[in-house]
């Protein structure tokens, strides 16, 4: 960065001596202040309070005229927000230092605000650099963001970074945070700043001013010390204000993600307002890390992907093949009580069906490419709610006939790239518990009613506490975007409105986040660390109504579209069952565990004994395994124990005498004795009631 020395131009000071006006600031209180234009948040937060003004972290404002000043924002939208021109239309983020030149709304955040961290993050990321550039002179710096868990800053050097390189940067990056460094914004001409960047080696920062700022433009920069970086901010005030910092790995990335391109070091590192949060942060990562079900799955013997399959292929095994058929078995059942018919369709279908559907139009990109058959072309089907109309056109149908409910636990495909695949949870072929409703406009909200039921069963059911609901409705203004008539939608999103209303279920509206075809409720679950999943949607559809001409003859003769609601609420049984194994690290409750009871004869001579023991439990439905190899008693208790085996039975002499088992209870250790007959009526009332306890 050496030689790079951008002039002044607005820094708060100058500026303020230029100004006489006055502007109005008006703060999230109601209350009004007149001040001088180029006067700073932190002068306004020093005027509230000292206080305040030590506590604020960056300011947020909005102005209180809008529409001028508005940047297009390029196709890399997060990128373009880093480093093109401020947005000066809409709300945003400003340094505590940002002379405020004209009337705006005025919030002073403090650590309390979660955009905070955000900012504390990215300048965590200027701090790196600045220790990075210390330690070793020769590198070029890229990219350089916050994230959802951190920052990272992309590296151009072509001796690799050792750990002991990343503890060094870390023990610099202390240094420059006791240095305590303002962050002071300066601004140069864009062309200067090029030639600078050029002239320097500097070619991604040079790339980035190119890409992202306009001929004859002021460019941004935020000097810390010596370091200066081309950002736009905005930047806590001083790098002290960066309290706890930590580097936590190194990966590679090719520069603008071509691999014809040179190899960048990504270094990855993350920042929180105290050492507590980093340590918490830490905790909650390693309990994640404990309950990877990609782990687990393998430590347990439950699925596997096969390289010689194919990336996101899921093998079940017959452990977590038998926790899937206990799934389905109940969802199959619990369709059966509530109403709908279950049916079962093909895997592929001729091209044309999907040119009907419009898939082959809006879809295809998620698609598997076809296949070429004599007769036609076929596609392995991304959805299957086509074939679930085709079975309703199959017959007439009237009004008597509806509501139509039809359920299938379907196969479907959908083409993922490669290297974006994650275990159980992004996957290129998966089940999903799809069902489609056809109804009456008067029986839509009965309905929605009935699929939230369902979908609360299948959380409690599971063992899943809380939830939230997104409602998901469209942008009126913005009419040609979607399929179906505003009476339609209208008629749609109230029904969901007043479903929800009548569960008393609160729940976050979004507009404008609807699919075109129709409104929809989003139920994610919260697990038992906290994690949100999205799993169960129920989604309106007025498009295939309509592509496909689907009619029922109405009480008045006439023909009339019907309603169609497409509803997953596993959403993917593959997803879903990643899911519980992260909830239950593995641990699955008794009804779910695949083995539920481990037997332990302690010596040959009680094998007898252990085959009516196993005769019995299986007798009562129980999935029971012996372990009769000739090993020591304990080798086989600790097996069955990685095993997470709900229940060890273990019996000798004692307990064959009195027709007893001895039982160790997965989390609390030995009960001690217990006649067979009494364990197998504990263990039948908690298969019976789903417990979560044992
Ligand atoms: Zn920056
Ligand atoms: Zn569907």
């Amino acid at each position: 960065m050496s030689g790079l020395k951008p002039s002044f131009h607005g820094p708060p000071g100058i500026l303020k001596i230029m100004s006489t006006q006055n502007i109005s600031v008006h703060l999230p209180d109601g209350a009004v202040r007149q001040v001088p234009s180029g006067t700073t948040p932190l002068e306004i937060a020093n005027s509230i309070s000292p206080r305040l003004a030590s506590a604020a972290v960056v300011a947020r404002i909005s102005p209180l005229t809008t529409g001028k000043g508005m940047q297009a924002s390029g196709e890399q939208p997060a990128e373009a927000a880093m480093y093109g021109a401020d947005d000066t239309a809409g709300p945003r983020l400003v340094d505590l230092s940002a002379p405020l030149t004209e009337d705006v709304h005025l919030e002073l955040l403090t650590e309390k605000n979660p955009e905070s961290l955000k900012v504390v993050r990215h300048s965590a990321a200027h701090v790196m650099a600045t220790a990075v550039l210390e330690l070793f002179p020769e590198t070029k710096l890229g990219h350089g963001p916050a994230t959802d868990s951190g920052f990272f800053y992309d590296f151009y050097r072509e001796k690799p970074f050792t750990p002991d390189d990343l503890a060094a940067i870390e023990a610099r990056m202390a240094q420059v945070i006791a240095r305590d460094e303002p962050f002071i914004r300066e601004f140069a001409p864009r062309e200067k700043s090029l030639e600078d960047f050029e002239r320097d080696g500097d070619f991604m920062k040079a790339h980035f001013i190119a890409r992202f700022t306009h001929p004859g433009e002021q460019v941004s920069f935020y000097r810390n010390g010596n370091f200066v970086d081309f950002c736009r901010g905005p930047n806590v005030p001083s790098t002290g204000r960066v309290k706890s910092v930590k580097v936590t790995n190194l990966a590679g990335a090719y520069w603008l993600g071509d691999e014809k391109n040179p190899q960048l070091q990504r270094v990855y590192g993350t920042a929180f307002f105290s050492k507590k949060e980093m340590d918490e942060h830490f905790a909650r990562l390693e309990e994640a890390a404990r309950r990877d079900h990609r782990v687990l799955g393998k430590q347990l013997d439950l699925f596997s992907i096969q390289e010689l399959a194919g990336a996101g292929l899921i093998f079940w095994h017959p452990k977590g093949a038998m926790i899937r058929k206990i799934m389905e078995d109940w969802m199959r059942d619990e369709c059966l009580e509530r109403g709908y018919q279950l049916v079962y369709t093909p895997h592929v279908a001729r091209v044309n069906l999907w040119q009907t559907s419009g898939h082959e139009g809006f879809y295809a990109q998620n698609m598997f490419t076809p296949m070429e058959l004599d007769d036609a072309d076929y596609r392995v089907k991304p959805m299957n709610c086509p074939f679930h109309i085709l079975i309703y056109q199959n017959s007439p149908k009237s009004y008597r006939d509806l509501p139509v409910r039809y359920a299938e636990l379907g196969n479907v495909y959908r083409y993922e790239r490669s290297g974006t695949m994650h275990g159980l949870l992004r996957v290129r072929g998966f089940t999903q518990d799809d069902a489609h409703i056809f109804c009456m406009p008067s029986q839509i909200e009965d309905e929605v009613v009935a699929c939230i039921d369902f979908a609360e069963a299948v959380l409690k059911t599971f063992g899943f506490k809380e939830f939230q609901v997104e409602l998901s409705t469209w942008d009126p203004k913005d009419r040609a975007h979607y399929a179906g008539s505003e009476e339609n939608w209208n008629l749609a999103v109230s029904s969901l409105e007043r479903a929800l209303s009548r569960k008393g279920i609160a729940y976050k509206t979004i507009p404008g986040e609807a699919a075109f075809y129709g409104p929809k409720i989003d139920v994610k679950l919260v697990d038992v660390l906290g994690r949100l999943w999205q799993l169960s949607t129920v989604q309106f559809d007025f498009n295939l109504p309509a592509r496909f001409q689907m009619e029922y003859v109405g009480e008045d003769g006439e023909r009339h579209q019907p309603v169609m609601v497409h509803r997953a609420l596993f959403g993917s049984v593959e997803r879903f069952f990643g899911v519980l194994i992260e909830h239950y690290a593995g641990a699955f409750p008794l009804w779910l565990a695949p083995v539920q009871m481990g037997l332990v004869p302690i010596s040959e001579r009680h094998k007898a004994y252990a085959e009516k023991v196993e005769a019995e439990l299986k007798a009562a439905g129980f999935r029971v395994e012996v372990d009769a190899r000739n090993e020591k008693m304990n080798a086989k208790i600790r097996d069955f124990a990685n095993q997470k085996t709900p229940y060890i039975l273990v019996f000798g002499d004692k307990e064959e005498a009195a027709g007893a088992v001895s039982v160790r209870t997965r989390g609390k250790g030995d009960q001690g004795s217990m006649p067979l007959a009494e364990f197998i009526a504990k263990a039948e009332a908690l298969v019976a009631s789903k417990s979560t306890e044992l």
